[in-house]
């Protein structure tokens, strides 16, 4: 048997793709950036859809603990018996699963930016300058309201779960391992931002709880009119809930649907 005596020539170029090689990579890269893409939005979809079955009793333990100044007691307790009336209100609505037995905190901020949020606890915060630019009962129910559905629709630990999910994805691609958010500080978990949806579902519940507990949705729009006629100058409140236009027309819509 007889071997070559060397190797065989290859053939110039056949490694060489027919396409330039620069559109070869642009190619590469924008489908390495839809996999990302589509990696992260399946990530979040998972991850804040299943966030609601992790018991409520669980976010006591990462959230942070932020109490009322002994001034502004006696206003919190007014304001925690507004609050756990409206949560019954919303109990009694069918589409509403949250535990009635669960404690909803409310605290109150001395600080001069009109702010309110709900946040892991679970707890709401409303700032000193939300609640002196509150006129009407109606106008501060609905901002209780509001907050108080994120609470029962689970956002906080759904937005928390989703967003440590993307963190983790980032940090596996760029290899960073230090997650801010997991390593941060408790004030990363307290200011979560919910996506137009949650906001939207939020009013929606807010606005049906208040229709129940007062018999009209008459003066809910008071504090948003009161801002519209501000030059457009939104407070913090709305800038830490996205789409506020949006949102004042979903509130008007709904108070014409109700009230005619
Ligand atoms: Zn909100």
């Amino acid at each position: 048997m007889t071997f070559p005596r060397q190797n065989p020539r290859i053939p110039e170029g056949i490694n060489n793709p027919a396409a330039h090689p620069l559109r070869e990579l642009i190619f590469l890269g924008l489908g390495l950036c839809a996999l990302l893409l589509l990696a992260g939005v399946l990530i979040w979809a998972v991850l804040t859809r299943s966030a609601q079955w992790i018991p409520v009793s669980w976010e006591a333990r990462i959230a942070p603990e932020i109490s009322t100044a002994a001034d502004y007691q006696a206003s919190r307790q007014k304001l925690q018996k507004r609050l756990d009336h409206l949560l019954a209100a919303m109990y009694i609505r069918p589409e509403v699963d949250f535990d009635p037995d669960v404690k909803v905190t409310l605290n109150i901020v001395e600080s001069d930016e009109p702010n309110a949020f709900a946040t892991l606890g679970p707890q709401i915060f409303i700032t000193t300058a939300l609640l002196s630019d509150l006129r009407s009962e109606t106008g501060l129910d609905m901002v209780l309201a509001h907050e108080a559905a994120h609470i029962v629709h689970r956002d906080p630990i759904r937005t928390m779960a989703g967003t440590l999910g993307i963190h983790l994805l980032m940090s596996m691609i760029t290899g960073n391992t230090q997650v801010s958010a997991l390593t941060g500080s408790g004030s990363q978990l307290l200011l979560l931002s919910y996506s137009r949806e949650q906001e939207m579902a939020a009013d929606d519940l807010a606005l049906k709880t208040l229709y129940q507990v007062h018999g009209t949705l008459s003066g809910a729009d008071e504090f948003f009119q009161q801002i519209l006629s501000k030059d457009n100058n939104l407070p913090s409140f709305l800038l830490t809930h996205p789409h506020p236009q949006e949102r004042i027309e979903h509130i008007r819509q709904m108070m014409q649907q109700y009230d005619f």
